[in-house]
């Protein structure tokens, strides 16, 4: 029986015994009345008894000896305290898993709340930052204060990331990067990248120094080559043959070596800005290219006056790389048109071919360095797979991104869209 209809029981039991005893002796009333200020009693009494060990944390090995209910209900608020100390238990074990991994991970981890105050650091965060324990709760751009990283911060826009230098390591590069997840929690994820950037510059100046010192040889090998052909000696068929394949491959890794130059460059330099004309300048490219293919094929619209902010040798070997491509990639009698006009955000210079085109699945690939479609045809048509790579260098460094249209077979516009914010009026231009 369970103890509650127990106690029912025992209570009817009583009743029944004092109604009979009450009724014999002529004393019912006060029987009653006894009997029912006991209980009343007992039951305060082991109310108060319960509800002191619910306020001292229903602590013990074991739960209080009791009778009746309250023996039941002291048994399943043990059981329920018993429950609850397990899951605890269990929970503290996860949190300590989590932290033992978290702080076992070389990146640094912060847990940003919504004000950008730190709720949580690893080990590394503490290390790379310098932060303390005693700085949960403080703002972070209060500690880090670079300007980069505070806008970084403040703007939001937490698909792009971000690359600083460790605030306690200078030589140490971080490559910030901000995960948003609920509740307006964001978690802070630093890398060291100070290895990766080395490696990178030492490529770099690999490059640099083996296109550096071939310049040199190459100069005197195609200076060779040219006294040998000059000679006035007759020279046997295989000879001139041999001499001609020979000047032809000069001449290619003379252009390898200095469109390898020119890329390093572009990686390493610092940026000059300048207002550049660029209708002068593409009538010069356009002038170039009509003298380098002996036709007019080159037609030229200009609906706009304005120049860009930028560095002219660049661009100018950006917009003649798409002009010589479009030249070469398109029949010997077919048209090139270059435009050069300003849409509602940008200034947009379009190079058009009717070549053969190229297909969809490549235009991804072709600003690779290297990258050249058809290698077959590569043979035919000579090139170093660099030219496109250096024109998406050139676009970078002026804040702009190559637009690439292209039907098989039909023809391709590539397409530089420079943002308003670079427009210049040039001093001897300035109609428009
Ligand atoms: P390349 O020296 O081979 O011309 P680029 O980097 O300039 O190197 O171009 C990469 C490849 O993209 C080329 O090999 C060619 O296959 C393709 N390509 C570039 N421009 C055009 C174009 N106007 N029409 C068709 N294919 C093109």
């Amino acid at each position: 029986m369970r103890s509650w209809d127990r106690e029912v029981v025992i209570a009817l039991l009583l009743g029944f015994l004092i109604t009979i005893i009450g009724s014999l002796t002529g004393l019912f009333l006060p029987l009653w009345l006894i009997a029912t200020t006991v209980i009343l009693m007992w039951q305060f009494y082991e109310t108060n008894r319960f509800n002191k060990w619910l306020a001292g944390g229903a602590k013990g090995k074991y739960p209080p000896k009791a009778k009746g209910i309250w023996e039941e209900l002291y048994h399943q608020v043990y059981l329920l305290k018993k429950r609850e100390k397990r899951q605890k238990k269990k929970l503290g074990k996860i949190i300590d898993q989590f932290r033992k991994s978290t702080d076992a991970l070389p990146d640094a981890a912060i847990v940003l709340g919504k004000h950008d105050e730190i709720e949580w650091v690893n080990t590394a965060a503490k290390q790379i930052f310098g932060l303390k324990q005693t700085d949960r709760g403080q703002r972070l751009p209060n500690l880090i204060r670079f300007p980069a990283f505070v806008n970084y911060l403040n703007e939001g826009n937490f698909n792009e990331s971000i690359v600083i230098n460790s605030p306690m390591i200078p030589q140490v590069t971080l490559f910030i990067h901000i995960i948003k997840y609920g509740g307006g929690l964001r978690l802070l994820l630093a890398q060291d990248i100070s290895q990766l950037r080395k490696m990178e510059q030492i490529r770099k100046d690999f490059v640099a120094n083996v296109s550096h010192e071939l310049r040199t040889p190459l100069t005197v090998l195609k200076g060779y080559l040219e006294t040998v052909q000059d000679t006035e000696q007759t020279l046997s068929p295989v000879s001139v043959y041999s001499l001609k394949l020979m000047q032809e491959q000069t001449a290619r890794m003379q252009h390898l070596v200095d469109d390898l130059l020119l890329l390093s460059k572009l990686e390493t330099q610092p940026k000059k800005s300048q207002c550049v004309d660029i209708p002068n300048l593409l009538a010069v490219i356009g002038q170039e290219g009509d003298r380098l293919q002996k036709t007019g094929r080159i037609q030229m619209t200009i609906d706009s006056r304005y120049g860009v902010m930028g560095d002219e040798l660049e661009l100018h070997s950006a917009f003649a790389n798409l002009l010589t491509n479009a030249l070469k990639y398109s029949a010997d009698d077919s048209p090139v048109l270059i435009q050069w006009r300003q849409t509602g955000q940008h200034l947009v210079l379009s190079v058009t071919d009717r070549g053969e085109g190229i297909p969809d699945l490549e235009i991804p690939r072709i600003t690779e360095r290297f990258y050249r479609i058809n290698v077959k045809r590569s043979h035919v048509v000579p090139g170093t797979g660099l030219g496109l790579a250096i024109v998406k260098h050139v676009l970078l460094r002026h804040d702009a991104t190559l637009h690439i249209e292209s039907n098989l077979g039909k023809g391709s516009t590539f397409s530089c869209l420079f943002p308003l914010a670079r427009k210049c009026i040039n001093d001897n231009n300035t109609s428009h």
